[in-house]
């Protein structure tokens, strides 16, 4: 790359002088590029940027905000094909999917450029002894938020954060995962060809220490992190004496149910779509699937039909049909944990029905799993799964599946396939998560509000909610009138 922001702070570049975090491509080890690790004092200088666009930008016009967002948009639509390339190079996913993750954050961006204009306060009469008074609450944005991301999905979850922030009136300081700093940088800087002021959108590069030196600076009020619970944890350690606000999207290890009268071809088409994208590496992915003895064995058949058609590969290059091209995981460390996990419930008895091997060669490559009779208290079953490799469990009925979905610490997401309404009922009801897809794919829509229960946090992503999320209410009482 070369040509890439360094440190994003004002509305220019800046090149740091910290430490230099080598960026490279998972699928062949080669070095892409390389960003400073924001150092304490840079770290302040983006927060003091973001505090001081603020108050121009909270006057803004909110059709104005609008505006902006919207251009933003259009301006990183413009540059979509530089985008893709780049976010396949830094994260490892195949092109189509990056495609999809742009188009996803340009809906984001769009939904939240419409918002814009959405935020609604209330009134309501007031009792009083001194002559008629009515109450209003209003609305006002927190401040500068640090919005921390992930290396899975760089694009969208910058815009779950960026979108109602900017739309609400904060002003933002970005911290991208220090795999996947470039995309981020690249959007920034695209930013302020579109005419966002300097300022408003800030972007430090870095690993723990930058993030910890960001949530922990006096001038952040609000912190949005999306990553894995023990640093969610962290997090709330360091936010929570200074009483920030803090939203949490942390991990999770979602439950799909398949009951007997399933469409069978849907579910094991949006179930393999959902576990194996981007190489397995997603938060509400389906992790754990509970399938109806009656339909246990024709299930099991399709789907390992199905996902033995995957050809891990680089993910700029297509597989030949009927294959299906998969990426490589985008750390050697992350290929260790998920073949840990593995092998972990093999050691317990579990049989891998298709895949599971580790080619040989440069790249974090992993052939897409599926395995049955993991025990219980398999680490497939406990913990998180951030990789290709579903467990399937054989259950009698409803009550049983219900039961051991939610025999977990997380809370994310979850799924049942079936047509039946009472099932359906319960399932909304009894499945502790903070999403049910019924007959659905997992997917995060922008329309409806996305987060966690237990260990997969609080706060809540997406929709018209999210306008509150980064919005303090304040109430105001009027009198004197009469
Ligand atoms: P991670 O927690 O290691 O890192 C996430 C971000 O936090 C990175 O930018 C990282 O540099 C930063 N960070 C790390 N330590 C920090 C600290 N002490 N203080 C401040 N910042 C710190 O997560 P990851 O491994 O990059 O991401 C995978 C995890 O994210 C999975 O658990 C996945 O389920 C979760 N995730 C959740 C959602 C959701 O919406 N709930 C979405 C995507 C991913």
């Amino acid at each position: 790359m070369g040509d890439v922001a360094q440190l994003w702070i004002g509305g220019a570049a800046t090149d740091g002088a910290g430490a230099r975090i080598a960026v490279t491509d998972p699928a062949t080890g080669r070095p892409v590029d390389e960003v400073p690790a924001a150092t304490p004092a840079e770290v302040d200088a983006a927060v003091q940027a973001a505090a001081g666009a603020f108050p121009a930008w909270r006057r803004t016009d909110a059709g104005e905000r609008a505006a902006h967002l919207a251009r933003l948009a259009d301006t990183v639509e413009a540059h979509a094909g530089e985008l893709v390339a780049l976010l396949t190079r830094e994260q490892g996913k195949p092109t189509l999917e990056a495609q999809g993750e742009l188009r996803h954050f340009l809906g984001g961006l769009r939904y939240y450029a419409e918002a814009a204009t959405k935020l609604r306060g209330t009134y309501q009469e007031l009792p009083s002894q001194f002559g008629p008074a009515y109450g209003l609450v209003v609305r006002r944005p927190i401040g500068v938020v640090a919005a921390i991301t992930p290396w899975n999905f760089p694009l969208t979850l910058l815009g779950n954060k960026v979108g109602p922030a900017l739309a609400t009136g904060n002003t933002v300081v970005a911290k991208p995962a220090e795999t996947t700093p470039l995309t981020t940088l690249r959007v920034a800087e695209l930013a302020a060809e579109a005419g966002l002021p300097p300022g408003v959108l800030n972007v430090v590069t870095g690993g723990p220490d930058t993030g910890e030196a960001l949530v922990a600076h006096p001038g952040v009020r609000r912190v949005a992190f999306t990553g894995q619970t023990a640093t969610g944890r962290r997090i709330m350690g360091l936010a929570g004496p200074a009483l920030k606000h803090v939203s949490l999207e942390l991990g999770g290890s979602d439950p799909t149910i398949v009951l007997p009268d399933a469409d069978l071809d849907a579910a094991v088409k949006n179930i393999q779509i959902g576990r194996y994208w981007n190489c397995g590496q997603a938060c509400l992915a389906p992790k754990r699937a509970f399938v109806h003895a009656d339909v246990y064995q024709a299930f099991l058949d399709r789907l390992v039909e199905r996902v033995g058609r995957y050809q891990p590969g680089p993910g700029d290059t297509r597989a030949d049909k009927p294959k299906l091209r998969i990426g490589p995981l985008h750390t050697a460390a992350q290929r260790d944990l998920v073949a840990a996990q593995l092998a972990d419930a093999l050691d317990g008895g579990a049989k891998v029905l298709v895949g599971g091997e580790a080619p040989v060669g440069p790249g974090h490559f992993f052939q897409p799993a599926v395995v049955v009779d993991a025990p219980e208290d398999a680490r497939l079953a406990t913990e998180e799964v951030f990789g290709p490799v579903l467990p399937v469990w054989k259950v009698g009925g409803l009550d049983e599946a219900i039961e051991r979905a939610n025999a977990t610490q997380y809370g994310l997401g979850s799924s049942i396939w079936t047509r039946d309404a009472a099932a359906i009922d319960r399932a909304v009801r009894d499945l502790d998560a903070g999403v049910t897809w019924v007959n659905q794919l997992h997917y995060g829509y922008d329309e409806l509000p996305f987060g966690g229960t237990k260990q997969s946090g609080f706060g809540r992503e997406h929709g018209l909610q999210a306008l509150e999320e980064y919005t303090e209410p304040k109430s105001v009482v009027v009198g004197g009138l009469a």
